[in-house]
Formats: structure tokens, C-alpha cells, sequence
């Protein structure tokens, strides 16, 4: 019997992995062809339109194939997975070409096609399938049985899938047996290896789909959204097992960087580097339900806020994540989490009620209130020292329309719209959460953005929340919208193949600002009148954030009215213009800090917190595996760890 996979290219939610990821562990596993689909319905592409530039077809037939996605026309989407690939069968269903050429001097498009399907063939010669007729579709989960009574056609079958899961299950059905395939690296790829990196010694698990420098793939996860990264190594697991293959590969190179990688965000934590390993997490982004009735997900670290605000959306649900939609769950949710429903719904972490993790010794462990209560205890706030998270359970709230505001100031007294902003946002209901972004002054002017979420859906409510924050300035632009919050997440860029393309390396500082006093607004505005700080931004806290005892997670800063964050150029510069305001900060906020400094450490974990953080760490990563985020040495005062040390 021979299998292939059918993908439908406008169905966003793969529940684990992308489309051409699919296609991949496919090949990989030794399956015939994919089959690549849109069903969304939509309508042809206007004569001499788009089709001709994209190659795409058009014509009845084709628009019933093939509609217009959201992302990929299944066209486009094959010349990419031919790049992708080296040697499964790419099934596209045209219209017989040849045919349309005849029937149709006028319009363009037959040709471009048919030139279009020349050059595929010379990119992946012999690999594209254009007659619909070459396979036959069988439904969604067939059996084997009903798999077997299809084949009988003679032809190869193909089943729609939207998950690893279903390749793998549809490969052992092929082969009874997964069929793993290293990739054949040319001499030149070969040659750019980086020094002290195993190459050969890859787990078979992970062997597929690891990217190295000189492979195709490498730019698209090389760097990281804010920073320029050149790691020797991406392993890219899909599974917890194959996390913890990754570990077991990167306890044997603990003399490189180790970089731990959800959706790319980070700022404080690396998760890219120069030399070293990466484990990106981006496959597993998986969104379930587990219990509607206690509004229960498991969610998956590589996946986005974005994704998660629409996948909750139809339920009515959100949980309270960062201001951008674009941000990993892997990185937030092991560090805080402050975000634009703060006041009204607390931190991410305050959702959390569970998490699946893979411990540097290779164990997998759920971590609770109820088990390794203190390993859970830790990774709300620290997560990043003491595992890799394979999946998050939150407890959703029920939110509905909320008010997402967009404001734009400008001032010339930048002191008097700080000292404003914080007595307002203080003062504000708990429903209101608004944050200030300011930086560099031109011409003497500020000009200062405030971006909010009112929970609530009256208008009026809305309006009458945001009124006071009108007096800050002079009010240059507004945008305010009633929205799900899957509007005030949606915003964020979908990062496609090509993926993060940082540049340079972050210099930032942040710190909690207990209130925000007349003496701090006249310092800040120092700060900025020196213009070393290109980005500066006040996160209003309080509400549902203080209600959690500090105590309850490692995440102390409850009583802080503000968390300030700022960046700069580099190290040097903007030490000299924050160090000065130190005294009016109470800890930092790891999440937007890259100060090396070792008191740093200090300023994120008050004494306590930090001597049980060590203990924790001692435990459970006792040779500090995890390293690349706000390190707590489990053996500070030892050059070395102790070897052999084991987790107990
Ligand atoms: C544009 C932008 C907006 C932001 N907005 C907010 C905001 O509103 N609120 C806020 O609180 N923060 C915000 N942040 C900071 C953000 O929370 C952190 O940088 C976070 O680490 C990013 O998560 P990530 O998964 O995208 O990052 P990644 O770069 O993938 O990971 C960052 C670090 O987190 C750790 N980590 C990642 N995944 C895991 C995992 N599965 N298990 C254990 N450790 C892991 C690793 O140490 C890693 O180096 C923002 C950052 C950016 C760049």
C-alpha cells in the first residue's frame, strides 16, 4: 500500500508542527507523496492578475482546487516544500495544462503556468504531481482496513492530517516501523561545522530535522527577534521524548552555549548564541482543552499568544499574557508575564496550574500544587534554570469585548506627563491597565504612546477610564476599539519560514518601581533628556498582580506599582544614566534585563528566594545545564560542581 498525507493549506490550526513540518517527518518516515490543498473558498484570480505573478492557476477549475488562502496558495506552498524536501512526491491539482493552453489564446495564465511547472521540474525533477487523478483521498482517521480497500485502486492514498501524530500513525502503517533518514550533508555544507559540536553523534530522534550552518533552513533559525544569533546546532523536538533527547545530546557538549528556545522573544534569556546548541520548541505549539467546565488548556511553549488568544476566543475565554502577541508561552510563562489584562486578571503565572517538564538528567515530571510543589513553586517566576516546559496548563477566564487603546501624546515637560501618567494609572479601577512608552526627545518634544485594555465592553465605561489619561499631553492620535483580546493580540507579524531576523545584541535594564514619586519622575525625565535611552517604558502593575501573597511563586515584586524597562546602545552608556536611579527601584523583572552583572541576580531574587531557588537547583539540575537565563549557580561558592551529582 502506498501512503501519502493531504494538506490543507488554509486550515491554520495544525495542532502540532506547520504544514511543511508535516511534509517533512513524512518524507522523513518514508510516506509517497503530500498533497497540498486551500478550501477556504475563495474566489479565482482576476485574468492577468496575481496568477501571473505568482505562477498561480486560475480558471473554474482551479478556484475550486485551489482558493486563496490566508497564507499560502498550495502552489507557492510546493515550490517552497521542493526546496524543503529531496524526495517525497508534491501533489498539486491543476488543470490539465496543456489542454487550457489550447483552449485559451487570451488570457496568460496557461503559460505562466505551464513555465511555472517547467521550472518546478527543474528545482525537484520529477516530484510534482499535477493530475488530481494520480491519487485517491481517503477521509480524515481512515482505518487500516479502510486505508487497504482504497489502495486497491492501484493508486496512492491520500489522508488530510493536522498532526505529527497522524503522519507517524499512517509511516508505521507503510513500513511497520518508523524509517528514520539522516540527512546527506554535501562537503560543503560539511565544512562550515563549528568546532566541538558531535555532529554524527545527533539522536536519530532529532537527526531529520536539525539545522545546521550551512543548510538551507539556517537563517530561519539562526537568530532570535531581538538578537543576532550563529548557534552550530538547532535541534527542533516535537516531542517530550525528543526533548529530552536534546538534553541527553546537550549534557554531552555542556562546553558550549545552550540555548532554550519557545518563540524566539527572549531578551534576557538567549535562546540563540554563537557556537552552541539551541533547542527550539516552535513544532510544539499544540492548544487543547482539557476541561471546559474549569476553562483548563494545555498548551504547547512554542506556540504564541496570538495563537492562543484566537484559539480561546471562540470559547470565550483569554488568560492575561504580554502586550504582544507575537511573544512565545515557553519564555513568559516560566517568567511572569505582565501584560495588558495585569490589573484586572494578575500575571500569566497566576494561571498556570500545571506544567509538563523534561528536568536536565532527561526525566519528564508534571510539576503542581500537588506535585513537586516546589519545583512548581520555582518555575513560576524562574522556570528557566530548572527544565525545558514541554506543555502549560492555565486556567483561563471567561473575558469577553474589552477596550484596547492606542493614544499618542506629544510634550515638551516630559517630567509632568511621567508624574501624570503614574498617579493616574495608580489610581485607575482595577479593569484598567495602561502602559507608557516613551524615548528619545526631538526638538525638545516627547512623544509618549499609552497603550491600554479596559476590561469591559460598555463604551461609555471604556471612555470614561481613558478620559483621565487625556491631560498627559498634548493628544496627537487615538484608536479605540471595543475587541476580544484576540484583537489586542492579533496585531503581531506571523513569522514564516524565514523566521526571526535580529540584529546586534539588546542592551536593556528594567527594575519595579514601588510608586512613582515626584522625585523619580524628575530623574526618569534626566534620563531621558540624555538620550541614551532610544526605548522607555513604564508597565502599570498593582490590582489582581498584588493580590497573590509574594511569597506564593518565585515571582517576590507584587507590591510594585510599575515595572520600568529601558534600552540603550550599549553597556557603558546607559550604566551611566540608570545606575543613578537605582535607589528608587525595588528588584527587576528578569524578562527585559541583559545587565551581566552579577548583583543583577540579586536585585531579581531577594535573599530568601534566592537561597531556595539554589536549593531547588541543586536538586534538580545539580550540574546547571540551564544556564543561558538569569543563572542561579546551584554551587556558587565551588568552582566546579560536584561530578556525578545526580538529581535525586
Ligand atoms: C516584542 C516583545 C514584547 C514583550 N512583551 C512582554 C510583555 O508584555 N510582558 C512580559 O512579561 N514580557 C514581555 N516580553 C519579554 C518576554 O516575556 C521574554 O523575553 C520571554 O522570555 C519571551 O518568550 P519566548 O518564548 O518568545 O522567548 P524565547 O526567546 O524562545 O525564550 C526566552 C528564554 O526563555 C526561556 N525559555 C523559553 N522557553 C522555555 C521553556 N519551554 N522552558 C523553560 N524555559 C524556557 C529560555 O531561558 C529562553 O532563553 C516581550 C519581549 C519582546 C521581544
Amino acid at each position: 500500500m502506498e501512503l501519502g498525507i493531504a494538506l490543507d493549506l488554509s486550515e491554520p490550526g495544525v495542532s502540532t508542527g506547520t504544514w511543511d513540518e508535516l511534509a517533512r517527518l513524512a518524507e522523513e518516515r518514508g510516506l509517497a507523496l503530500v498533497v497540498l490543498t486551500a478550501s477556504d473558498g475563495r474566489e479565482s484570480v482576476p485574468e492577468g492578475g496575481g496568477a501571473a505573478a505568482s505562477g498561480e492557476p486560475s480558471g473554474e477549475g482551479a478556484a475550486a482546487e485551489q482558493p486563496a488562502t490566508a497564507g499560502l496558495d498550495p502552489w507557492t506552498a510546493a515550490t517552497w516544500l521542493a526546496g524543503r524536501t529531496s524526495s517525497i512526491g508534491i501533489g498539486v491539482p491543476l488543470p490539465d495544462l496543456r489542454a487550457e493552453s489550447s483552449h485559451d489564446a487570451v488570457t496568460p495564465y496557461p503559460m505562466v503556468v505551464a513555465k511555472a511547472g517547467e521550472s518546478f521540474d527543474l528545482l525537484a525533477p520529477g516530484r510534482l504531481l499535477t493530475d488530481a487523478a494520480a491519487w485517491v483521498h481517503a477521509p480524515r482517521g481512515a482505518s487500516a482496513e479502510e486505508l487497504s480497500v482504497l489502495a486497491g485502486q492501484g493508486r496512492p492514498v491520500v489522508v488530510p492530517v493536522d498532526s505529527e501524530q497522524e503522519v507517524r500513525r499512517l509511516a508505521d502503517l507503510v513500513s511497520g516501523a518508523p524509517r528514520v533518514v539522516r540527512p546527506q550533508r554535501s562537503l560543503a555544507v560539511r565544512a562550515r561545522r563549528r568546532p566541538g559540536i558531535d555532529y554524527e553523534s545527533v539522536p536519530e530522534s532529532l537527526a531529520g530535522l536539525a539545522v545546521e550552518p550551512g543548510d538551507p533552513g539556517y537563517r530561519g533559525v539562526a537568530s532570535n527577534y531581538l538578537r543576532a544569533g550563529s548557534p552550530g546546532l538547532v535541534l527542533r523536538p516535537g516531542t517530550p521524548d525528543e526533548v529530552a533527547d536534546a538534553l541527553g545530546y546537550a549534557r554531552r557538549h555542556t562546553h558550549l552555549p545552550l540555548g532554550i528556545r519557545s518563540a524566539g522573544h527572549g531578551v534576557s534569556g538567549r535562546s540563540t548564541n554563537k557556537g552552541g546548541l539551541v533547542v527550539d520548541l516552535r513544532r510544539m505549539n499544540g492548544i487543547e482543552v482539557l476541561d471546559p467546565a474549569r476553562r483548563l488548556v494545555r498548551i504547547g511553549p512554542g506556540a504564541t499568544w496570538k495563537q492562543v488568544s484566537a484559539a480561546l476566543h471562540p470559547h470565550g475565554w483569554a488568560i492575561g499574557s504580554g502586550d504582544y502577541g507575537g511573544v512565545g508561552v515557553g519564555g513568559l510563562a516560566t517568567a511572569g508575564g505582565i501584560g495588558l489584562l495585569g490589573r484586572a486578571h494578575g500575571l500569566t503565572i497566576d494561571h498556570l496550574r500545571g506544567v509538563e517538564l523534561v528536568l536536565a538528567d532527561g526525566s519528564q515530571v508534571r510539576a503542581s500544587a500537588d506535585e513537586h510543589p516546589e519545583l512548581f513553586w520555582a518555575f513560576r517566576g524562574a522556570g528557566a534554570n530548572f527544565g525545558v516546559g514541554t506543555a502549560f496548563e492555565f486556567e483561563a477566564d471567561r473575558i469577553g469585548q474589552v477596550g484596547h487603546a492606542e493614544l499618542t501624546f506629544v510634550t515638551t515637560d516630559i517630567e509632568k506627563s511621567l508624574a501624570d501618567y503614574g498617579r493616574i494609572a495608580s489610581e485607575a479601577p482595577r479593569d484598567t491597565t495602561v502602559f507608557l512608552v516613551t524615548g528619545r526627545p526631538r526638538q525638545g518634544q516627547w512623544t509618549v504612546q499609552l497603550f491600554g485594555v479596559v476590561d469591559n465592553p460598555d463604551p461609555e465605561v471604556i471612555v470614561e477610564r481613558l478620559t483621565p489619561f487625556a491631560q498627559i499631553g498634548l493628544l496627537a492620535q487615538q484608536q479605540v476599539v471595543v475587541t476580544p483580546y484576540m484583537g489586542v493580540m492579533g496585531s503581531a507579524a506571523d513569522v514564516g519560514p524565514e523566521g526571526h531576523q535580529g540584529f546586534g545584541q539588546p542592551v536593556s535594564r528594567s527594575a519595579f518601581l514601588p510608586r512613582l514619586t515626584p522625585e523619580f519622575a524628575r530623574d526618569a525625565a534626566d534620563l531621558l533628556r540624555s538620550g541614551r535611552v532610544y526605548f522607555f517604558e513604564l508597565r502599570a502593575m498593582g490590582g489582581a498582580i498584588a493580590d497573590v501573597p509574594s511569597g506564593e511563586m518565585a515571582f517576590p515584586h507584587r507590591a510594585s506599582a510599575f515595572q520600568v524597562t529601558a534600552m540603550g546602545a550599549n553597556d557603558g552608556s546607559i550604566n551611566q544614566v540608570w545606575d543613578p536611579l537605582r535607589h528608587h527601584f525595588d528588584g527587576l523583572y528578569l524578562s527585559f534585563e541583559t545587565d551581566p552583572r552579577p548583583e543583577r541576580l540579586h536585585d531579581a531574587f531577594p535573599p530568601a528566594v534566592l537561597e531556595r531557588l539554589r536549593e531547588i537547583k541543586r536538586h534538580y539540575d545539580p550540574n546547571n545545564l540551564f544556564r543561558d537565563n538569569f543563572n542561579i549557580d546551584p554551587h556558587p561558592d565551588a568552582r566546579t560542581a560536584p561530578s556525578g551529582a545526580v538529581k535525586s
